[in-house]
């Protein structure tokens, strides 16, 4: 059994920890973010893993830094826990990083004297611009159309959630040149 600190408690991070704690190993998952979830998905998800035996959810702690020790390999940091914003670091055999593509365990490794992780990326082809709204009441916007509009090169798809909030996203491709106008036999829009 190892004792397990994961950084982050997203919904990759809490499916994570819940099945560390379900193998056996004792977890501490430690999320920056003082706010339980929203009524969402993730709200299932995070009610789940607290009610998971052997995994601890610690909300509003932000993990800061890597600890180390004494190096099994020469060269190589040895990470023995985190450093929080509480002050007082926490012991891990094992840290995982969940928290997310803005992480800053690249920063940390560089700072232990480690090298930076092997990272893949593949260009998609298209681009995404994303805005989230909400309204006063609750309410959501009538439907002009399908959730998915397609014009040309360019797509928009509207998400509706819960509690008066839906998104926006406009889809590109990442080699478009000049915005074009949809014309969908009316004229432009
Ligand atoms: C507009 C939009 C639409 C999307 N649509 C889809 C979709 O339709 N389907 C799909 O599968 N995916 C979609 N995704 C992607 C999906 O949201 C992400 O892949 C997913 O949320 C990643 O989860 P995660 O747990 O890895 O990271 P995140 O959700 O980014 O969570 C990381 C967590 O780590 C915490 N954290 C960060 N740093 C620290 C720190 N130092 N200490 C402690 N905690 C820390 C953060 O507070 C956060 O809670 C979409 C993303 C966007 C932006």
């Amino acid at each position: 059994m190892a004792r397990v600190v994961i950084v982050g408690g997203a919904v990759v991070g809490l499916g994570l920890g819940m099945m560390l704690a379900r193998d056996g190993h004792d977890v501490v998952q430690l999320e920056r973010d003082p706010q339980p979830p929203p009524d969402t998905v993730e709200k299932v998800v995070a009610e789940l893993a607290e009610a998971t035996p052997g995994l601890a959810v610690r909300r509003g702690v932000a993990v800061t830094g890597l600890v180390t020790g004494p190096p099994a390999i020469p060269g190589v940091p040895h990470v023995t826990g985190v450093r929080t914003d509480l002050g007082a670091p926490i012991g891990a055999d094992v840290v995982v990083d969940a928290s997310g593509r803005r992480s800053a365990l690249p920063s940390w490794l560089a700072a232990a004297g480690g090298r930076p992780p092997e990272e893949d990326v593949e260009d998609s082809g298209f681009v995404y611009y994303g805005r989230h709204h909400h309204s006063d009441d609750g309410s959501l916007p009538v439907p002009l159309g399908g959730a998915l509009q397609n014009c040309g090169s360019v797509s928009s798809l509207t998400l509706g959630a819960d509690n008066g909030h839906w998104a926006v996203i406009v889809v590109a491709r990442a080699d478009d040149g000049a915005p074009t106008v949809c014309d969908r036999g009316g004229g432009p829009r």
